[in-house]
């Protein structure tokens, strides 16, 4: 019907962004006490990761942000995964596996004072299946007394042995070379650089108020409002300073023009407020605050939340409701917006003016909160707790782990969380839920994507 061309549109939207899985990812395996920490430190160029002296001693943080040659990865200490498996050999090797599973490419470390040793080699056995790039780093090579040694790990059949020191951090800008060299390039952030005034979408069903909350904004401020020339259809955007600053409403033309088309006209007007969403960075979605929330309200709705934008809803009308029948109202309005309990919210009247100058404040939170990324460490120190406390349903009998996570994508905010096994919608609505309780994101949608590798 004329909706399966906008979910179609939709659709292929989702799949790109699900493609898009952020920076590249580096796991770093090895026996305990080779130095791995010590190196993550060294490539993180900071020494505040745990380093133990005790072998196999857990780590409660696992991934970091990593930048070298301006470029980004994700870095991930596989100490902090505790692998069911007993005994050393078949620990490490299965710290291997998950790493070669979920990685882009995987680091070695050897320890060079030692040569290698059986681990060693069961691991190098393992990771030669890989089918992603492994290097080797012979670590502890403080001096040149030991670099003649390290030939010896070429029989190992992972390539080219990279002597390192990572006490000291002697060669390590080499193995960060080589390092980038294996890792594929990362993917562009989504939603473009915002470059000049922010970008907003004004939409709703008709008859809501949309021309004159426009109009309303306008007027009360001093507006500037400048002829664009349009793409294709002719839209033209709107300049309008609001509270000290300039925003661009997008696409306001047909706001002004009443054009009415005699068949499809609510299937027109739907592409146009789809237009307008993907054009804008926030969208105000404009709600009868008088009337239910209707079948029309939550269509834009989810255009909003299904194109990854900013929202701030704004119920309009509230002069016409009554002094007595407004907590009733908020509540009804409410349970009628369960999809986005998240969303920013202003109660306004356009015809009145009340409140409209709450707008500019809410559509800055909104758009922060979209523009907004947790690091790495501070993400995975916050999850390994959750986890801890509640983790995922087993599911087939198995109880998938989930190994590190990051915040591949800004615009919208998107986590991306490695795991051993399928995670359920309803498991990452919690994991969600967590999330924003712990930082906040008011007025963004946040994607939560599961990357399984079995
Ligand atoms: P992990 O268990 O593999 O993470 O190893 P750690 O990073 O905890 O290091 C184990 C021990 O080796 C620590 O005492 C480190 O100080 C030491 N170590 C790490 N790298 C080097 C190095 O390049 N040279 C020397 N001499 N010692 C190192
Ligand atoms: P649009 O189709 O969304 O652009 O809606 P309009 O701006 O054309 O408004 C539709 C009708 O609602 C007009 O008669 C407006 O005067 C009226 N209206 C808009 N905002 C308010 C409001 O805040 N309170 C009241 N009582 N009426 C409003």
């Amino acid at each position: 019907t004329e909706f399966a061309a906008l979910d179609a549109q939709i659709e292929a939207a989702e799949a790109a962004e699900e493609a898009a899985l952020g920076q590249p990812v580096l796991a770093v395996v090895g026996r305990p006490n080779v130095g791995k920490s010590t190196l993550v430190n060294r490539i993180l160029g900071r020494r505040e990761a745990v380093v133990q002296d005790v072998p196999g001693v857990t780590r409660d943080r696992v991934a970091y942000d990593a930048y070298w040659g301006g470029r980004k990865f994700t870095l991930v200490d596989t100490g902090g995964w505790e692998p069911d498996a007993t005994g050393l050999q078949a620990s490490v090797a299965a710290q291997a596996e998950l790493a070669m599973q979920t990685a882009d490419a995987v680091l070695l470390v050897i320890d060079a004072t030692v040569g290698a040793t059986a681990t060693d080699e069961a691991v190098s056995k393992v990771l030669r299946r890989s089918k992603k790039p492994v290097l080797l780093a012979a670590n502890k090579v403080d001096d040149d007394r030991l670099l003649a040694d390290t030939a010896s790990l070429w029989s190992l059949g992972l390539g080219e042995p990279h002597p390192v020191s990572a006490l000291h951090g002697r060669s390590s800008g080499d193995l960060l070379d080589a390092i980038l060299k294996a890792l594929p390039e990362a993917p562009r952030e989504g939603g473009g650089v915002s470059t000049g005034p922010r970008r907003v979408a004004l939409v709703g069903k008709p008859n809501v108020g949309k021309s004159s909350l426009l109009n309303k904004l306008s007027g009360e401020e001093r507006s500037v409002v400048d002829s664009v020339a349009g793409t294709t259809v002719d839209p033209v955007d709107s300049l309008v300073e609001l509270d000290g600053e300039t925003w661009r409403f997008v696409d306001t033309a047909g706001l002004r023009k009443r054009v009415n088309f005699a068949a499809g006209a609510e299937y027109y007007a739907s592409l146009r407020t789809k237009t307008a969403i993907d054009a804008a960075e926030v969208a105000i979605v404009l709600l009868d605050a008088a009337e239910p929330i209707s079948e029309q309200d939550l269509r834009v709705l989810t255009m909003v939340v299904e194109a990854g934008r900013a929202c701030v809803l704004a119920f309009n009308k509230w002069d016409l409701v009554d002094e007595d029948r407004r907590h009733a109202m908020v509540r009804e309005l409410e349970r009628g917006l369960v999809r986005v309990p998240w969303a920013e919210k202003v109660n306004v009247s356009a015809l009145t003016g009340r409140s409209v100058r709450k707008i500019a404040p809410a559509l800055r939170t909104a758009l922060a909160s979209w523009d907004q990324r947790v690091p790495t460490g501070q993400l995975n120190a916050w999850l390994s707790d959750l986890i801890a406390a509640t983790p995922p349903p087993v599911r087939g009998g198995k109880q998938p782990k989930v190994l590190f996570a990051t915040q591949a994508g800004i615009r919208p905010p998107t986590l991306v969380l490695f795991t051993t096994g399928f995670l359920e919608a309803g498991y990452r609505r919690f994991i969600e839920r967590k999330f924003r309780e712990q930082f906040g994101f008011a007025g963004s949608p946040v994607r939560v994507n599961v990357r399984v590798r079995e």
